[in-house]
């Protein structure tokens, strides 16, 4: 990719304050938001471009890079930007109620859909591994997952325990953008983390962001430590240095069964994304170089041993399950392991109900770079919705314990339930705080975005969509509808990927932005939108027979074709 760009090395985040570099916010919204994707606080090798989840980019290349901030800059409130896999080619006179930029990352056709094609576009530089918030410009940092991560082991508990995870412990790997907050999620519900994580650096750079509480000098010391929290009922968590498949055998050695197992390691890229047993990061780097072929096949080898071991960890009493990486399908394919998927993956296990009633992780962030107007939002979601006590613990830890990364931002779980009134949750949030814009008492534009992973905007069989109840695991039509409707609501920003969180061929998702800058066509464009996207949740689900979905249909007067009451 060559040297970065000066123009990144000036940056270095998004710009922040009322004066804008473009012609309007909604485009001036799309320059920061990439730039905070890019800012060195939230990304995690930005030089390289990468935001997180193994190769994930904000952009092509540097000159791509450059090439996207100079359209913006000059894009008229009526123009459409196009980005195909993170650069810029095209441009297009639409109309103001249309989409400022429109972006598709890492789309192969079916019988081209896998590694190997996308491996040999992307040396060539014609295409680029967009993952899901990555190339959409929505990351966050850590702080975007924390929720979602704090909800499921909170759903777990309430499945498992007594609600909450004093007095347990959750083994798993991976310190990575995303799989950084496992730790503070986990102490969030009272239990105690341990762990591995084969690049030091990372450990230490959720030590200082407040995820992880501890680093431990070796497996032994990270169980000591562990067992004394856990026997103490605190909630603590260690990170320890050490590769996932030798972390788990030593506990299978040693007859230490915890009490929760899983994994965030980046194993849907087995190339770029894990890393094998046997060498330090740098000697696997070099391996990776030298002789891909090599690095594969021990990478694979490492992810065997590594699913064998939660396998039996399982079998001896732990609660198992696939934090969306799909290592259980890759061992599977490449290994032939057909015992894999006998643990579930987390979206069966813990989240779906929350799809079915359009619930998903809505986020936002303030374009000013001001904290006060991110707490003024947690206010007024507070004021909205004053009987979610859960929401409402919620923005109390999120204020305690988790620090904002680049553009002060927040994420709560809002979903369709309309509870007879005229707006969606979301969208009667997004109304309010486009009010508060207008009215001042938020300082400028609020961004309003979301995860791909959400109730109506992917279908992934090992992951957002597994064992669907009417076998639809695969059919993408659904996110492709979830874009297009999207634009058809006047998202600011639309975009469609492939293969983000299980990699290439495995998965389709999308996204999208809202600038709320106080005007009413910022809140046509958000009583829209906020309808229609938690929507796609509940007829997606509706339609697979989901009673939770038709309950939500019928309670929040979702019109659904052909369904017979
Ligand atoms: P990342 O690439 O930023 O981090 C992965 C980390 O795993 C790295 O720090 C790497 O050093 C470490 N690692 C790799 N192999 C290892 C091994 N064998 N043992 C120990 N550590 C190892 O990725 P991320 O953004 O944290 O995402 C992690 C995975 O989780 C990805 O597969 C991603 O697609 C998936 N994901 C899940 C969710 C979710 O909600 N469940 C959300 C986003 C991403």
């Amino acid at each position: 990719d060559g040297e970065p760009s000066e123009q990144w090395e000036e940056y270095q985040g998004a710009p922040t304050g009322a004066d804008l570099e473009c012609e309007g916010w909604r485009q001036e919204a799309a320059l920061r938001m990439l730039n905070n994707n890019l800012d060195p606080e939230v990304a995690e090798k930005p030089e390289e471009l990468v935001v997180y989840g193994g190769t994930g980019r904000a952009a092509r290349s540097w000159d791509a890079y450059d090439a996207i901030l100079s359209e913006l800059r000059s894009l008229a409130d009526d123009e459409t930007l196009l980005v195909q896999s993170g650069k810029p080619v095209g441009r297009f006179r639409t109309h103001e109620r249309a989409p400022r930029v429109l972006i598709a990352n890492s789309n192969l056709v079916g019988n081209w859909d896998n590694w190997d094609h996308f491996h040999e576009l992307e040396a060539e530089g014609k295409i680029m591994y967009g993952q899901m918030t990555a190339g959409s410009w929505a990351y966050i940092g850590t702080q975007g997952i924390i929720q979602g991560t704090f909800e499921t082991l909170a759903e777990l508990a309430r499945q498992h325990y007594d609600g909450d995870l004093t007095g347990k412990t959750v083994v798993t790997a991976g310190l990575g953008g995303m799989g950084g907050a496992q730790p503070l999620a986990v102490t969030m519900n009272q239990g105690v983390c341990i762990a591995a994580e084969v690049d030091e650096e990372r450990i230490d750079r959720r030590i200082d962001t407040g995820y992880c509480m501890e680093k431990a000098d070796d497996i032994e010391d990270a169980i000591d430590r562990a067992e004394d929290a856990r026997e103490a009922g605190e909630p603590y968590s260690v990170g320890v240095h050490v590769n996932a498949a030798e972390l788990l055998e030593t506990m299978l050695e040693q007859g230490y069964v915890p009490d929760v197992v899983t994994d965030q390691t980046s194993a849907h890229d087995a190339l770029e994304g894990y890393y094998p047993d046997g060498y330090t990061v740098e000697e696997a780097d070099e391996l990776r170089a030298d002789d891909p072929d090599a690095y594969l096949e021990a990478s694979l080898d490492t992810m065997e041993r590594h699913v064998d071991a939660i396998l039996e960890l399982q079998e001896r009493g732990a609660i198992a399950f696939e934090y969306g990486n799909n290592i259980r399908g890759q061992v599977q394919d490449h290994r032939g392991m057909d015992d894999a998927f006998d643990f579930p993956g987390f979206v069966p296990a813990y989240i779906r109900p929350q799809f079915c009633r359009g619930k998903g992780p809505f986020r936002w962030a303030a374009l000013s770079g001001d904290p006060a107007d991110i707490h003024r939002t947690d206010e007024a979601v507070l004021e909205l919705f004053p009987e979610k006590d859960h929401l409402r613990r919620w923005i109390d830890l999120a204020q305690e314990q988790v620090q904002f990364q680049g553009l002060p931002s927040r994420v709560c779980w809002l979903g369709y339930a309309t509870d007879s009134e005229e707006h969606t949750e979301r969208a009667r949030f997004a109304l309010r705080i486009n009010e508060l814009v207008a009215e001042g008492e938020i300082s400028a534009p609020i961004v309003v975005t979301r995860d791909h992973l959400d109730a109506g905007s992917v279908a992934s069989p090992n992951r957002e969509t597994e064992a669907m109840k009417d076998g639809t695991d695969a059919v993408a039509d659904w996110p492709i509808l979830n874009a297009l409707v999207n634009c058809a609501g006047g998202a600011d920003i639309v975009s469609v990927h492939d293969g983000g969180g299980v990699g290439i061929g495995n998965s389709l998702h999308t996204n999208n932005h809202v600038v709320l800058d106080g005007t009413d066509l910022a809140a046509e464009k958000a009583a829209a939108v906020f309808t229609t996207d938690p929507g796609m949740g509940v007829i997606r689900h509706a339609d697979a027979g989901y009673e939770e979905a038709l309950d939500e249909a019928a309670h929040s007067n979702v019109r659904i074709p052909m369904y017979d009451e």
